[in-house]
């Protein structure tokens, strides 16, 4: 009855090396609606810079120029900075 106990050898490709090869997109938690971005200067990765807007209903905004993705802390956010 009990002869199928073993537990399956996890060979699917979930966590297969393939997932390193892919970087983490990167991810800024800000307390403002407004965000610019320009790149990342340092890693050579700038761009000219943008202001994003972020959209109160999503909680986040993704930089058209290098999908870096702004999200919200809402429990910290304030409108403006004055
Ligand atoms: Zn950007």
């Amino acid at each position: 009855m009990t002869q199928h106990v073993t537990p399956e050898t996890p060979l699917s490709t979930e966590t297969g090396p393939e997932a390193l090869n892919r970087p983490a997109p990167v991810t800024e938690v800000v307390t403002r609606w407004r965000v610019s971005c320009d790149g990342d200067d340092a890693a050579g990765l700038g761009h000219p810079r943008v202001w994003l807007a972020i959209a109160p209903e999503a909680g986040y905004v993704d930089c058209g120029y290098c999908d870096k993705r702004f999200v919200i802390d809402r429990a910290h956010a304030h409108d403006d900075d004055h």
